[in-house]
């Protein structure tokens, strides 16, 4: 049995903004007692659409952003409330790559340079000694030492994101949180990216926490889904538990979405009415009764706890749900 590389438990992120005429504070919850784990190894995705809280979950993760509320295990070690100077061992073990590769790459600095910077920050090596590793991971990533003395924009965008892989990679991490790695690429490349990220994953035993807001593209890559709507989880479970009898109407309807490459197949598409309510003044009740194609009365008024489904590890919160 493998062992939980990280544990998150009921999780929550609250900002204070400015809200009306008079700019009175209000709070934001864009994280709300999110809990999950990832076994070493294997890949959890968070899915949702944009505002969801997802992207904020994973910097909460990754301590860009300190929680309000809740604990983060990460090997086994909890980190949620260590201040920057206690982080520096975990920030080893923890990794991003980010959804825009033209933007998350410095336009100034050469390959070598970029990839080489988390060794500068975190390890004591000589130029020889990072410029050797820098070399052994282009190779990983499928490019090569010739492309280490050119700058990030004479660079395709798939090839800008194995530059960002190998940059995340080259302190040989335990975690990596993969931020909509693929949604700025073409179809093509981002299969590309995400055949290399599944090989690295064998290859090194990497733990992913990948984010994105479309469910097809984390069909191929997950043993877990959760779906967030409004800051909190409204369903999870095992990969093929979530694609083939997923029991929340939200889940039906982001996969109602997914195209079918066979033209003579048809899915009825679940149009959702509406925007996503602001989290500044969520909904009462469930908070996805406003767009619900099948709210009840009762789901207005109160919050549905969450229940276990018939498989194992399955967690729906739902009325509707038994
Ligand atoms: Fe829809 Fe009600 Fe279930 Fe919420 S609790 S998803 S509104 S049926």
């Amino acid at each position: 049995m493998s062992n939980t590389l990280l544990k998150v438990a009921g999780l929550k992120k609250s900002f204070e903004i400015p809200s009306g005429m008079f700019r009175k504070k209000k709070m934001l919850k864009a994280v709300h007692d999110v809990s999950f784990e990832i076994p070493e190894g294997k890949t959890f995705s968070l899915v949702g659409e944009s505002g969801c809280g997802k992207s904020t979950t994973g910097r909460l993760i990754s301590r860009l952003l300190s929680p309000s509320e809740g604990e983060i295990w990460i090997d086994g070690e909890e980190v949620s409330k260590r201040k920057e100077a206690q982080l520096k061992a975990m920030r080893k073990k923890v990794q991003m790559i980010f959804q825009d590769p033209y933007a998350s790459l410095n336009p100034r600095m050469k390959v070598r340079d970029i990839v080489a910077e988390p060794l500068v920050i975190h390890a004591n090596l000589s130029k020889e000694e990072r410029n050797k590793q820098v070399s052994e991971i282009l190779e990983v990533v499928g490019l090569s030492n010739y492309h280490a003395d050119r700058y990030a924009h004479e660079f395709s965008g798939g090839q800008r994101q194995r530059i960002g892989i190998a940059r995340a990679l080259i302190m040989k991490p335990r975690l990596i949180i993969a931020d909509e790695p693929v949604s700025a690429l073409d179809v093509s490349i981002q299969s590309q990216i995400l055949n290399l990220l599944k090989d690295l994953q064998v290859e090194y035993n990497l733990t992913y926490l990948f984010i994105s807001h479309d469910l097809s593209v984390v069909e191929h890559i997950s043993d877990h889904i959760g779906v967030m709507y409004l800051g909190t989880i409204v369903e999870s479970g095992p990969q093929e538990v979530i694609f083939s009898d997923p029991k929340h109407p939200y889940t039906k309807a982001l996969l109602s979405s997914i195209p079918i490459p066979d033209p003579r197949l048809r899915r009825e598409r679940i149009i959702l009415q509406g925007d996503i309510p602001s989290p500044v003044n969520p909904p009462t009740g469930c908070k996805f009764h406003t767009r619900c194609p099948v709210a009840m009365d009762i789901c207005k008024v109160t919050e549905p706890k969450v229940k276990k489904g018939a498989e194992a590890d399955h967690f729906v919160a739902c009325h509707l749900v038994e």
